[in-house]
C-alpha cells in the first residue's frame, strides 16, 4: 500500500493510471460494459490474485507493465472512454429524478438501512439474497439518480469462507478484510478529523467510526466499532456477519439502528426517509423518538413524527428470519436508553410486541419496525398476503385483507448480472442503454426479431465461458487443498460445453430444498449418465455456521456424486459468493429453485438468468408466481399438502417428470442448423414477458412512487 502512494506521490504513475486509481474507488465501474474487462486486461493473473480489486490490482502491477499500456493506442481508447462514461454518468440527469423534488434532494434523500451489502465480491458484507437485494437497489438510484444514501456495517471479517473438508463438512474460514487496499475511506469531519458517534451499551460507552464507500452517485456509510479506545469485546461487535450469538446480534443491531442514525446526524445529513431494510434495523426508530422526546414533545407526538419518516420492507415468512430477544436481553443492553427516553422499560418493550401487555413476549424487531413505520411492505404479490394473515396482531387482529402491508416484488439489477455478450447482443437489437428503457413497449417486438443463430451461439458462448470457469475454480480449490495430482487434473475436465446445464446455487436453508434434486439418485444419475441426451448440475451455496442439517446435506449430496464423479456431469462448487454467482445464472440453460412453499417471500436468482437467455424451473411460490405464463418456463408441482415428506415426494416427481418429460426432449430436439428452435421459442418468451418487470430499475420507481413519496397511511396499531 505504501508502495502506491510512493508511486502516486513521487510523479511516475503515468497519469493515465492515476485516473483509473480514481475510477477504482468508486464501484461504479463494476457493472459498466468493458469495465470489469478494461482492468481485468492489465493482467489476468493479478486480477484474480488482487480478488477483482482494482485498487490492488494497481497497486501491485508492476510500473514497467503500466508503462506499456500507457503507449498502447487501444487500452488507451478503451480507457478513455471508460473514464469519460464516468464522468458523464456521475453527472447525468432525468426529468423523472428532477421531479422527486422538493419531497426528496440530495439534502433530504431517502436513508436505506441494512444489515447486508452485495455490491461486489471485494467487499465480502453479504450473506445472500437480502444483501443483493439491497446492493441491487444502491445501483439502481445511482443509475436513476433517486437521493439516496445507505447505511450498513463494516464486518472486520466479514461473512466466511467455505470450506469442505475430506467428508464434505463444512468448516468456515474468516479472513480480516484488508480495509487499506479497498476502496473505502474514513470519514473525516469538517475540521479533517475522523468523524465517530459514541453509543451506550450496557453502560458502557462504545465508539464507532464511520467509513464511505462509493456506489456510483450512492454513498455507503458504514459503521465499525474495531477502535483502539473500546474494550476488546466491543471492538468485535462489528466482527462477522450473522456470525454471533444473540447478544452479538443485538449489540450489532443497536450500532447499526442508533450508531446508523447519529453516522447520519454527524454527517449533517436530514433524510426525509429512512428505509429499513428487515428488522435488523429498526432500533433506528428509538433513536428517533429520543431526539424528538429530548426536544420536549409528549410521546404521543414523538411517535407519529417518527412514524411520518419511517418505512420498512420484510423479507421472509420463516420464523427464526425474525429476531426476537429475551427481555433479560433488553435490560441488559438497553438500560441507559430507556433511562435516556423517560419511557419506562414496559412501554418500551411494548413496542417490540405483538400482543403489548404479554409479559411472555419477548421483544421483536419486526414488531418495533410495523409499529414505528408508517408503510410496511412484502417482497412478492404471494408474500403480502402470507404477511398479511401472519402481523394481523398488530393491526387488533382485523381480518387479514384489511391488514394494511402492501408488496413490492424484488428485482434484480440487470447491468451487474447480464453477460458482456448478452449486453452486446441486447444493444445491437433493442439499442444503446436498453438497461434503462426495460419498459419500452417496443422491447417485445425487438427481441422476437434477434435471429435464431445468433441467440443460441449467444447460449453456446456463455455455456462455454461456464464451463471453463468451473474448470479454473475447481482446478484452484483443489490444488490449494494439496489434493492429489490426478484429481486436481480432472479439474480440467468437468462439464461438457455441448449438455443440457442446470443450476442451483443459494444459501443452503432447508425450506429451499437443495435436497430434491437427489431425492431419487438412481434417476438423477440415469439423467446424467444417459448417452444421448444428458444432463448436467453445476451447484453452490454455503450452510449458515450453525445450521448442522444443511451441513449434513452437503454431505449427503457428495455422496450421491460419488458414482458419477469420473463423468463430470455434477459438480459443487465451494465457496458461493456473487463472483461465482454471475458465472452461474450467465451459463446455465435452466436454473432451478425448489422452496418448501410459501417460505420464499420471494427469491432474486432465477431473476438473473432471463437477459443472459437462461429459463427457469420453480415451485411457483414467491416471485415465479408473478412470472410464469406459460410459455416462458416451467413450473413444478400444482399439489399443495400440508405434509412436508409427502409434499417434498410430490414435488421431487414434478421435478423429475418436467425434466424427462419437457426440458430434456426440447433442448435436443435440433433443426436441419443443428438449432432447438422450440427452445430459443421459450427464451424469447421468457426475456419478453418477463425483463421489463423484473428488475431492480421498476422496483425503484415504484418504492419511490408508491412509498418514499407517499405520506402516512394512518392504520392504527
Ligand atoms: C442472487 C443471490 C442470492 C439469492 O438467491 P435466491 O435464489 O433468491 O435465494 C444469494 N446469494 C448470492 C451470492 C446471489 O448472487
Amino acid at each position: 500500500m505504501s508502495g502506491a502512494l510512493d508511486r502516486l506521490d513521487s510523479g511516475i504513475y503515468p497519469p493515465l493510471f492515476r485516473e483509473l486509481r480514481t475510477l477504482a474507488g468508486n464501484y461504479w465501474w463494476s457493472w459498466q460494459p468493458d469495465g470489469p474487462e478494461l482492468f481485468r486486461d492489465i493482467s489476468p493473473s493479478r486480477w484474480e490474485e488482487a480478488g477483482h480489486n482494482p485498487r490492488r490490482l494497481l497497486d501491485t502491477t508492476p510500473l514497467s507493465r503500466l508503462t506499456e499500456l500507457d503507449v498502447d493506442p487501444r487500452f488507451r481508447a478503451r480507457a478513455r472512454d471508460l473514464l469519460a462514461r464516468f464522468a458523464a454518468d456521475l453527472a447525468a440527469r432525468s426529468s423523472w429524478a428532477e421531479g422527486l423534488a422538493p419531497r426528496l434532494t440530495p439534502e433530504r434523500p431517502v436513508a436505506y438501512f441494512s444489515a447486508e451489502f452485495a455490491i461486489h465480491e471485494s467487499l465480502p458484507i453479504y450473506a445472500g439474497g437480502l444483501g443483493v437485494l439491497a446492493g441491487d437497489h444502491l445501483k439502481s438510484a445511482s443509475d436513476l439518480g433517486v437521493p439516496l444514501i445507505a447505511v450498513g456495517l463494516l464486518y472486520r471479517q466479514g461473512y466466511f469462507r467455505q470450506d469442505l473438508d475430506r467428508s464434505s463438512w463444512q468448516n468456515e474460514r474468516y479472513v480480516d478484510i484488508d480495509v487499506a487496499a479497498l476502496p473505502i475511506q474514513r470519514v473525516v469531519g469538517t475540521d479533517g478529523a475522523p468523524l465517530s458517534v459514541t453509543i451506550s451499551i450496557a453502560h458502557r460507552r462504545v465508539h464507532v467510526s464511520i467509513w464511505r464507500v462509493q456506489v456510483g452517485r450512492v454513498p455507503l456509510y458504514l459503521l465499525d466499532t474495531n477502535r483502539d479506545d473500546n474494550e476488546e469485546r466491543d471492538r468485535w461487535i462489528t466482527g462477522h456477519l450473522y456470525g454471533g450469538n444473540q447478544d452479538t446480534r443485538l449489540v450489532q443491531e443497536l450500532t447499526l439502528g442508533i450508531g446508523g442514525v447519529r453516522a447520519l446526524r454527524a454527517l449533517g445529513v436530514q433524510p426525509a426517509v429512512f428505509h429499513m431494510n428487515e428488522g435488523h434495523s429498526a432500533f433506528l426508530t428509538l433513536e428517533l423518538l429520543r431526539e424528538q422526546l429530548t426536544a420536549g414533545m409528549p410521546l404521543e407526538g414523538a411517535q407519529a413524527h417518527v412514524r411520518a419518516q419511517c418505512v420498512f420492507t420484510t423479507h421472509t415468512p420463516i420464523t427464526a428470519g425474525h429476531d426476537v430477544f429475551g427481555v433479560e436481553l433488553v435490560d441488559t443492553f438497553l438500560a441507559d436508553y430507556w433511562a435516556d427516553l423517560e419511557i419506562s422499560r414496559e412501554t418500551l418493550l411494548n413496542f417490540g410486541r405483538r400482543r403489548p401487555g404479554d409479559a411472555w413476549e419477548p421483544f421483536g424487531m419486526t414488531p418495533l419496525a410495523m409499529r414505528f413505520a408508517r408503510s410496511t411492505n412484502g417482497v412478492s404479490r404471494k408474500h403480502g398476503e402470507v404477511c398479511r394473515a401472519m402481523w394481523r396482531d398488530l393491526w387488533k387482529r382485523r381480518k387479514p385483507d384489511a391488514v394494511p402491508i402492501g408488496h413490492v416484488t424484488n428485482g434484480i439489477h440487470v447491468p451487474t448480472w447480464t453477460a458482456p455478450a448478452a449486453r452486446a447482443l441486447l444493444a445491437e437489437h433493442l439499442g444503446p442503454a436498453w438497461e434503462s428503457r426495460l419498459d419500452d413497449p417496443e422491447l417485445p417486438a425487438r427481441i422476437d426479431a434477434i435471429p435464431d443463430e445468433q441467440l443460441w451461439e449467444l447460449r453456446n458462448r456463455l455455456r462455454r465461458h461456464l464451463v471453463a470457469a468451473v474448470r479454473a475454480h475447481a482446478h484452484a480449490t483443489r490444488a490449494r487443498k494439496g489434493e492429489d495430482e490426478h484429481f486436481v487434473a480432472a479439474a480440467d475436465a468437468l462439464l461438457d460445453p455441448g449438455v443440457l446445464t442446470v443450476g442451483f446455487a443459494r444459501r443452503m436453508a432447508t425450506y429451499k430444498r437443495l435436497s430434491l434434486i437427489v431425492h431419487d439418485p438412481a434417476r438423477m444419475v440415469r439423467f446424467i449418465s444417459d448417452p444421448e441426451r444428458p444432463l448436467q448440475f453445476v451447484l453452490a451455496g454455503k450452510a449458515h455456521p450453525f445450521d448442522n442439517e444443511a451441513k449434513r446435506t452437503l454431505q449427503e449430496l457428495a455422496r450421491v456424486r460419488q458414482p458419477v464423479e469420473q463423468l463430470g456431469r455434477i459438480v459443487y462448487l465451494e465457496n458461493y459468493d456473487v463472483a461465482l454467482a454471475r458465472w452461474l445464472v450467465q451459463g446455465c440453460d435452466v436454473w432451478l429453485n425448489l422452496p418448501r412453499r410459501p417460505l420464499e417471500a420471494s427469491g432474486t436468482s432465477g431473476q438473473k438468468v432471463i437477459a443472459n437467455g437462461g429459463l427457469n424451473i420453480s415451485v411457483l411460490d414467491g416471485w415465479w408466481i408473478e412470472g410464469y405464463a406459460g410459455d416462458n418456463g416451467w413450473p413444478v408441482g400444482d399439489h399443495l399438502d400440508g405434509n412436508p415428506k409427502t409434499q417434498d415426494d410430490a414435488d421431487a416427481e414434478a421435478l423429475y417428470a418436467v425434466l424427462e418429460r419437457e426440458v430434456v426432449p426440447l433442448f435436443y430436439e435440433r433443426d436441419a442448423r443443428g438449432i432447438p428452435v422450440g427452445w430459443l421459442t421459450r427464451m424469447r418468451a421468457s426475456m419478453r414477458s418477463m425483463l421489463p418487470f423484473f428488475n431492480t430499475h421498476r422496483m425503484l420507481r415504484q418504492y419511490t412512487e408508491q412509498i418514499y413519496l407517499r405520506g402516512p397511511d394512518g392504520g392504527s396499531r
